[in-house]
C-alpha cells in the first residue's frame, strides 16, 4: 500500500515537473480539484481526444459528431432527473471533520476484502506452481468463497439501500462493518445526507429577471436535445450515434485523487440510438468495442476489467464500468449504459415536442432506445500517464526514468540534437526539424551531453531522438535512437520521416482493434 501511495506521488510530481499538469491558480495556492494542462499535457490530451474521435466518428459511417453548449435551458436538468436525483450520499467524521462519500467508504471496505482474495490466490499459485487452476481455486477454496460471499452481501445491501434512498441503513452498514475514518481512525460519524452535485449559475444582468442555470454535469443531454435536429439534417437511419467531447462540471464531495476526480473535467460521450428491444445486443457490442479500443493502446490487458453495476441509475436497464488499475487500485475509467428511452421520453414530456423516429422498415414511429459509452478524458489521461511512468534498472547499475507513452499519443514524436553547437550541425538539425514539423511535433535540444539529452526526452515521453554529427554532413545520415529499447540505428535523413510515421500513425494503432 505504501508503495502504491509512493508511486502515485511520483506520478503527480512527474506530471508537474515535465509540464503535463499544474494545479489551477497555483500562485493563489490552487483551487481544490481543478487542474490545468500544460505544454505537454495539452498535447497528450489532444492526442487522446483525437484517438477517440477517429475511432468513434471517423471510422463509423453511422456516427456523427456534435459540439453543444455548456449552458442549457434549466428544464433540461429537470427532465434528465439531475435536479432531483443527481446526488451523492455524504457522511462526515465528527473528529477529523473530513467528509466522505458513504458509498465509497463501503466500496473501499470491500476492496480490502478483495485484496485478501488476491493474496490467497498468489499464495496458492506459489504452492501449486504450474498445475494451479485459478478458476477452480476461486470456486472451491472455503476461505476465498467466504470472502466473496461477504463482498456480494455488502454490495447488494448497499445497492438496495441507495436505490430505496434508505440513508439510515447506509449509516447502519458503515457502523456494522466498523468502518473507521482513515484520518482520525474514529467511528464517530454523522448521519448520511444527500448532496446535489450540480453547480448553479445565473443568466441575465438584473437580479430579479435573472434565470437560474446549471453548468452541465454531463455532455449527454446536449446530444439528446439535438437528437431530432441531427437525425433529420443528417438523414440518419437507426441505428446511429452522436458523439461529443466537452467540459462537464460536478461539485464533487471528495476530490483527493489528482485528476481522477475533478470539479471541472472533460467527457467523451457517444449516444447510440437503436430500436426498442435491441438494447441487450447493442449494449454487449459496445462493451466489446470499447474494450478493444482500450486494448489497442497496449497498456496491458491485465490492467482492465468490467464491473457490472448492482445499483442502476434512474435511467438505466443495464450498466457496466470498464475499470482500470490506477496507482490507487482498480477504479472506473469508462461507463457503458443501456439508457432505455428514459431521456428522449422525458424530454418529450417536459418540452411537449415529439422526439420520435419513423422507421421505414417497420413502418412505425417510436422513441428510440439508447446505449451510451462515456469516458472521462482526464481519467484516460491519468490511466495512460501513470501506466507509462517507469523507473528502469540499466545494465551499468544506474536507473533511468522513462515515460513509455504509446508513441501515437506522445506530445512530441521526436527530438533533434546537434552533437555539438558548431560546424554547421545546429543548422542541419534545424533543416531536419523544418521538414518534420509539417507532420509531427518535434523539439530541438542542444544543451548538455547527448546522454543527458536522451534522459530528458525519456522522462518527457518522446519516442525518438535524432542526433546530427559530423558524419551527417558527409553522407546525409543521422543516428535515430528508440526510447523504449534505447537502440540506435544509423539511417539516411531521407528515411527519418517514414521511420517515425510507422510507429506513430493512428491507423496502425487503431487497426489493432479489428
Ligand atoms: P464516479 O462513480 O467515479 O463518480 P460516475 O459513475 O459518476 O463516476 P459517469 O457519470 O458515468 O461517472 O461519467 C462518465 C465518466 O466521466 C466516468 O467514467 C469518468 O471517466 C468521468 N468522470 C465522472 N466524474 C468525473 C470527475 N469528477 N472527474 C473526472 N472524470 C470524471
Amino acid at each position: 500500500m505504501v508503495k502504491q501511495e509512493d508511486d502515485f506521488k511520483k506520478v503527480i510530481s512527474h506530471a508537474k515537473e515535465y509540464g503535463y499538469v499544474f494545479q489551477s491558480s497555483e500562485i493563489y495556492d490552487g483551487l481544490s480539484a481543478v487542474y490545468d494542462y500544460a505544454q505537454n499535457g495539452a498535447e497528450l490530451k489532444k492526442n487522446i481526444r483525437e484517438y477517440w474521435w477517429k475511432a468513434m466518428v471517423q471510422m463509423n459511417d453511422n456516427i456523427v459528431g456534435l459540439d453543444s453548449a455548456i449552458l442549457m435551458h434549466p428544464t433540461v436538468w429537470k427532465a434528465s432527473g439531475h435536479v432531483d436525483a443527481f446526488n451523492d450520499p455524504l457522511i462526515d467524521n465528527k473528529d477529523s471533520k473530513k467528509r466522505y462519500r458513504a458509498d465509497v467508504l463501503v466500496e473501499d471496505y470491500t476492496a480490502k476484502i478483495e485484496a485478501k482474495i488476491d493474496k490467497e490466490v498468489a499464495k496458492a499459485h506459489k504452492r501449486f506452481g504450474d498445475s494451479f487452476d485459478k478458476k477452480q481455486f476461486l470456486e472451491t477454496n472455503p476461505r476465498v468463497v467466504g470472502y466473496q460471499e461477504q463482498i456480494t452481501t455488502i454490495l447488494k445491501r448497499l445497492g438496495k439501500s441507495l436505490e430505496k434512498e434508505d440513508l439510515v441503513d447506509v449509516k447502519n452498514l458503515i457502523e456494522e462493518l466498523e468502518i473507521a475514518c482513515p484520518v482520525s481512525g474514529s467511528r464517530n460519524w454523522t448521519d448520511v445526507k444527500q448532496f446535489n452535485l450540480m453547480f448553479g449559475t445565473k443568466l441575465g444582468a438584473s437580479a430579479d429577471s435573472a434565470m437560474n442555470l446549471y453548468l452541465r454535469p454531463e455532455t449527454a443531454q446536449g446530444i439528446f436535445v439535438n437528437f431530432l435536429n441531427v437525425q433529420k439534417t443528417g438523414r440518419m437511419k437507426i441505428p446511429f450515434g452522436i458523439a461529443q467531447v466537452g467540459k462537464a462540471f460536478r461539485n464533487e464531495i471528495v476530490a483527493r485523487q489528482f485528476i481522477f476526480r475533478q470539479r471541472e473535467f472533460e467527457q467523451m460521450e457517444m449516444q447510440f440510438f437503436i430500436r426498442p428491444g435491441s438494447q441487450k445486443e447493442w449494449y454487449e457490442t459496445w462493451k466489446e468495442k470499447r474494450m478493444a479500443w482500450h486494448l489497442s493502446l497496449g497498456l496491458g490487458a491485465e490492467n482492465y476489467r468490467f464491473h457490472d453495476h448492482e445499483k442502476l441509475a434512474h435511467y438505466a436497464d443495464a450498466a457496466a464500468d470498464i475499470e482500470f488499475k490506477f496507482p490507487f487500485g482498480f477504479k472506473e475509467l469508462e461507463g457503458i449504459h443501456s439508457r432505455t428511452d428514459f431521456d428522449l421520453g422525458s424530454h418529450e414530456k417536459f418540452s411537449g415536442k415529439k422526439l420520435q423516429y419513423f422507421d421505414p422498415e417497420l413502418n412505425e414511429s417510436y422513441v428510440p432506445y439508447v446505449v451510451e459509452t462515456s469516458i472521462g478524458l482526464d481519467r484516460m489521461f491519468l490511466a495512460v500517464f501513470s501506466n507509462s511512468l517507469v523507473e528502469e534498472e540499466l545494465e551499468n547499475n544506474t536507473t533511468r526514468t522513462v515515460l513509455k507513452l504509446p508513441a501515437v499519443l506522445a506530445p512530441n514524436k521526436a527530438a533533434v540534437f546537434p552533437l555539438v553547437k558548431k560546424d554547421g550541425l545546429p543548422e542541419l538539425a534545424q533543416e531536419i526539424i523544418d521538414d518534420l514539423k509539417w507532420d509531427f511535433n518535434v523539439v530541438y535540444d542542444e544543451k548538455d551531453a547527448v546522454g543527458r539529452r536522451y534522459r530528458r526526452q525519456d522522462a518527457n515521453g518522446t519516442p525518438f531522438c535524432i542526433t546530427v554529427d559530423h558524419q551527417s554532413l558527409e553522407d546525409n545520415t543521422v543516428t535515430i535512437r528508440h526510447r523504449d529499447t534505447m537502440e540506435q540505428q544509423r539511417v539516411a535523413i531521407a528515411d527519418v520521416k517514414s521511420i517515425i510515421h510507422k510507429e506513430v500513425d493512428m491507423k496502425t494503432w487503431l487497426q489493432r482493434m479489428l
